[in-house]
């Protein structure tokens, strides 16, 4: 297929070669000059869209993809499908996939999980929105780029699956880190705590394949001094993201908006910013209940 794909940054950038080594034509564009092997560049997003079956975008939140896809939309050719995979707030989403059905295009959200370790190995998962058509014609992009492609619904539910998702993990990953500080003030050894834990009813993503305790369970960012694995400042991102669709869709999240309180601490107040979103461990590690 003939490709267009807009933001080649962490993410993008393997995506995109991960499609031209799948033998497809991948023509490539980001306002920061980035050549990637096998990829051809586009000097404007409107040129790397020309003639394109499908538009795949991976950008960094909803008001650049709004901007970019206003660009861009009224230059993609009728029936072509419009692939989001970044990570946005659920009214981008919909608002973009309106405007893209209006002028003839198939519309995807497709946000992934599995960092820039599954882009580059081809292992995301993909939560897609949209039409069943547009599912099917890029479904074998998903395969190369994925292991797991979960049509969720109409457009918008792939981004709505994404925060509820990345909700869960943040509450459970601050769950596990507290308990963690709690454990060692009672005495209790970290690996006999990951012992019990993993194995009952407090088991979880966060402690059973994540460990935010170094030397503890599967190797993990803790165990790489907490460098990211997957950022707090991501995690705040989503933790805001899911907030902010609560507050449209009047749906009541104590615990989410707690984890996205404790987030933006960690990242905007303290020592958190570019350290993986485990690494509120230490953090409560260092603390009492004062402070
Ligand atoms: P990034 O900042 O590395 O890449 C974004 C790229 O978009 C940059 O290269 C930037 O120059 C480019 N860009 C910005 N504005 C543009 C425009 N108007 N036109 C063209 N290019 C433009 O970010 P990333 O880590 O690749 O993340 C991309 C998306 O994927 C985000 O929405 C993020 O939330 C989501 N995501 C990231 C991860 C992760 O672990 N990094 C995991 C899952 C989802």
């Amino acid at each position: 297929m003939k490709i267009g794909f807009i933001g080649l940054g962490n993410m993008g950038a393997p995506m995109a070669q991960n499609l031209a080594r799948g033998g497809h034509s991948v023509t490539g564009y980001d306002t920061a000059t980035i050549s990637l092997q096998g990829v051809g560049s586009a000097s404007s997003a409107t040129e790397a869209v020309d003639g394109a079956e499908v538009v795949v975008t991976m950008l960094p939140n909803g008001d650049i993809l709004r901007r970019v896809a206003a660009e861009i939309i009224p230059a993609m050719q009728k029936g072509a499908v419009f692939l989001d995979c970044s990570t946005v707030d659920v009214d981008s989403a919909r608002a973009v996939a309106e405007m893209a059905r209006d002028a003839g295009l198939l519309p995807l959200d497709a946000p992934v999980s599995g960092g820039v370790g599954g882009a580059q190995g081809g292992t995301l998962t993909f939560m897609v929105g949209g039409d069943e058509d547009g599912f099917e014609k890029a479904k074998p992009l998903f395969d190369i780029m994925g292991q797991k492609a979960v049509h969720c619904g109409a457009s918008g539910n792939g981004q709505a699956a994404k925060i509820c998702n990345n909700m869960i993990l943040g509450i459970t990953m601050i769950g596990t880190c507290e308990a963690f500080a709690l454990a060692d003030k009672l005495g209790l050894d970290r690996q006999a705590m990951f012992d019990v834990v993993s194995t009952s009813s407090g088991s979880s993503w966060s402690m059973n394949t994540y460990c935010p305790a170094p030397g503890v369970g599967p190797k993990s960012p803790a165990d790489n001094d907490y460098k990211p694995g997957f950022a707090a400042d991501l995690m705040l991102k989503d933790l805001r993201l899911s907030q902010a669709a609560a507050e449209t869709a009047d749906a009541d999240t104590p615990l989410g908006a707690a984890a996205m309180a404790l987030y933006a601490a960690f990242v905007e107040e303290e020592d958190g910013a570019g350290r993986d979103f485990s690494a509120m461990l230490p953090r409560f590690s260092g603390r009492g209940r004062g402070s």
